[in-house]
C-alpha cells in the first residue's frame, strides 16, 4: 500500500478559500504547474520562497508515493513591465540597455536561476518549458479563442474580451475582484491602447520597430501576451483539467485570473482543481525593493556579502528558516531571524548525527507511532511545516533523553524513528546535514592562518618555528607543500 492511501491530505484552495480534501484527477498521479521566473534579472528572494515551498510540496507528494508531473515554466518573452499590456518586454528592455541579444539575457539568468536552486537543494521539476519554445501552440490557442468569439483583433494585436466572457462566466472568480474594478492600470486609460475595454488583456501584441523579440503570426509580426503561455503549457503537459496550480500571491491577479479565462474559453471548464498561493516575504519588516536598498539576493546570503547580514548562512539554514513559517503567512526575513534559525538547525543536525548511534532497550518509554502520526498529520494539514518542525523537535528531545538514559527505545521503534526523522528532515524538508562542511571551512581558515604565520617566521629567518609548524601539522595528517604559487596543503 502506498503512503498516500493512508494519508488524507487537505489543501487550502485559493478558489474556494477553504481547506479541501485533496483528490487527484487520476488516482495515484498528480499534475502540478507552478509559474516560474521571468528571466531578466537574478532570482528574487521572494520568488525563492515560493519555489522552495512548492519544492517541499513536490517532495512530500513523492514521499507519499504519488507519481508527480511537476511543470515549472521559464518566462523568456512576453512579460511586459508593470505586468500590464503596455510598455516594453522586460527581457528586451534589459537586452537593449546592455546592448546584448535578448537570448543572452535569457541564458544568463536561466543559468543563474538553476545555479541558485541547485545550491538550495531543489529537486528539478519534471518539465521546464519556455514561452519562446511554445509560440506555435500559443498562436493556435489565440485562433481558438477568436473562434469561440472571445478574442478580437485590432491593428495587428489580439485582445481577450473580458466583458463578453463575463456574461456567461465569472471573471474575478479567483481574485474576488469586481469586473468594474479590474482595470489593469491607469496607463490603459491614456488613449494609447486599442482595446475595446480597459479590462481586456492582450493575447498577441504587434511589435513596434524597437521591439527585438518578434514572431510571425496571422495578425502581425509580434509576440504573445504574458498570460497565454501558462494556459498553453499547462494544458499541453498536464491536460485541460489538472490538479494543482501554484504561484506567488501577486500572480493571483491579473495573471491567474486571465489564465482561467483563456483556458475555460478553450476547454469549456475550469482548468485547475486546487489553486495554491504563497504569501509575501518581507525584509526587516519592509517590502523588498532594489530602489530603497532594502534588498538581498539568494546568493548574497550564502556569501554574507550584504550589509543586512552579519555573516554568511548555509542554504539549509535558509531553508529551515523558510519552513518555520506557514507558506500562507507573511514571512519577515532578517539577520536576527536567520541567526535564531541557525541555532535551531545546528541543534537538529546534532541530534540527527547521534540518532543512528542510539542504544536500544527491551522496551520503549516513548510512543514513536503516536509521534510519527503527528508528523504526518501536520503535513496533511495543508503542508503545515512549522507544526511539523515542532514535532521534529519533540523527536530531538527524545534523542537527547535516550542519550542521557532518561528514556528508552526498543529496536523496532528505533528503526521507525530513524526512518521517519530522515524522511521528514532530509527527503521532505530538503535539509542537508552540512555541519561537517562548516567544520571543514573552519579547518581551512585555521590552516591558512598557520601557513601565514610560517611564512612570516621564514621571512624572519625563524627556521625553528617554521619547521615546528610544518612538522606538527604533518603529525596530525596535514601536509604542507611549498610551490611557486605559495604554500598549499592536503589532508590525509
Ligand atoms: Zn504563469
Amino acid at each position: 500500500m502506498k503512503l498516500f492511501e493512508e494519508n488524507q491530505l487537505k489543501i487550502y484552495n485559493s478558489l474556494s478559500k477553504t481547506k479541501e480534501v485533496f483528490t487527484p484527477v487520476h488516482k495515484g498521479h498528480i499534475g502540478m504547474y507552478v509559474c516560474g521566473p521571468t528571466v531578466y534579472s537574478n532570482v528574487h528572494l521572494g520568488n525563492l520562497r515560493t519555489f522552495m515551498f512548492f519544492d517541499v510540496a513536490f517532495r512530500y507528494f513523492l514521499h507519499l508515493g504519488y507519481k508527480v508531473r511537476y511543470v515549472r515554466n521559464i518566462t523568456d518573452a512576453g512579460h511586459l513591465e508593470n505586468d500590464a499590456d503596455e510598455g516594453e518586454d522586460r527581457i528586451a528592455k534589459k537586452a537593449r540597455l546592455e546592448e546584448i541579444e535578448p537570448m543572452e539575457v535569457v541564458q544568463r539568468y536561466t543559468v543563474d536561476f538553476h545555479d541558485v536552486l541547485k545550491k538550495y537543494n531543489f529537486l528539478p521539476p519534471s518539465i521546464e518549458p519556455t514561452a519562446t519554445g511554445h509560440i506555435v501552440e500559443q498562436i493556435e490557442m489565440i485562433k481558438d479563442i477568436i473562434d469561440k468569439g472571445l478574442g478580437y483583433e485590432i491593428n495587428g494585436s489580439v485582445y481577450f474580451d473580458v466583458i463578453a466572457y463575463n456574461k456567461s462566466n465569472h471573471y474575478g472568480i479567483l481574485s474576488g475582484r469586481k469586473i468594474e474594478d479590474a482595470i489593469h492600470n491607469t496607463r490603459a486609460l491614456d488613449g494609447q491602447s486599442d482595446k475595446r475595454n480597459p479590462q481586456d488583456f492582450a493575447l498577441w501584441k504587434k511589435a513596434d520597430e524597437r521591439h527585438i523579440m518578434r514572431w510571425s503570426s496571422p495578425w502581425s509580426e509580434g509576440f504573445p501576451g504574458w498570460h497565454l503561455e501558462c494556459s498553453v503549457m499547462s494544458s499541453k503537459y498536464l491536460g485541460d483539467k489538472f490538479d494543482i496550480h501554484g504561484g506567488g500571491l501577486d500572480l493571483k491577479f491579473p495573471h491567474h485570473e486571465c489564465e482561467i479565462a483563456q483556458s475555460k474559453t478553450c476547454s469549456g471548464h475550469d482548468p485547475v482543481n486546487y489553486w495554491m498561493h504563497t504569501n509575501m516575504l518581507l525584509l526587516n519588516g519592509q517590502k523588498m525593493a532594489k530602489s530603497t536598498g532594502n534588498y538581498i539576493l539568494p546568493n548574497e546570503i550564502l556569501t554574507g556579502e550584504n550589509k543586512i547580514l552579519s555573516k554568511a548562512f548555509s542554504p539549509s539554514v535558509v531553508r529551515f528558516f523558510n519552513m518555520q513559517a506557514n507558506y500562507r503567512s507573511v514571512l519577515d526575513f532578517s539577520n536576527d531571524a536567520l541567526e535564531a534559525s541557525e541555532k535551531g538547525y545546528y541543534k537538529l543536525m546534532d541530534a540527527m548525527t547521534s540518532l543512528s548511534n542510539l542504544s536500544t532497550q527491551k522496551s520503549s518509554s516513548i510512543n514513536i507511532s503516536e509521534w510519527k502520526h503527528k508528523c504526518y498529520a501536520a503535513m496533511n494539514d495543508d503542508f503545515n511545516t512549522p507544526v511539523l518542525i515542532s514535532h521534529i523537535f519533540e523527536g530531538v528531545r527524545f534523542i537527547n533523553q535516550i542519550k542521557e538514559g532518561k528514556a528508552s527505545i526498543n529496536s523496532n521503534d528505533l528503526v521507525n524513528f530513524i526512518t521517519t526523522m530522515n524522511a521528514f528532515v532530509y527527503d521532505v524538508l530538503g535539509l542537508l546535514n552540512d555541519v561537517n562542511d562548516q567544520a571543514s571551512d573552519k579547518i581551512d581558515g585555521v590552516v591558512s592562518l598557520l601557513i601565514k604565520l610560517r611564512k612570516e617566521a621564514r621571512e624572519n629567518k625563524d627556521w625553528d618555528l617554521s619547521d615546528q609548524i610544518r612538522d606538527e601539522l604533518l603529525a596530525i595528517g596535514i601536509q604542507l607543500k611549498d610551490g611557486r604559487e605559495g604554500t598549499t596543503y592536503s589532508i590525509s
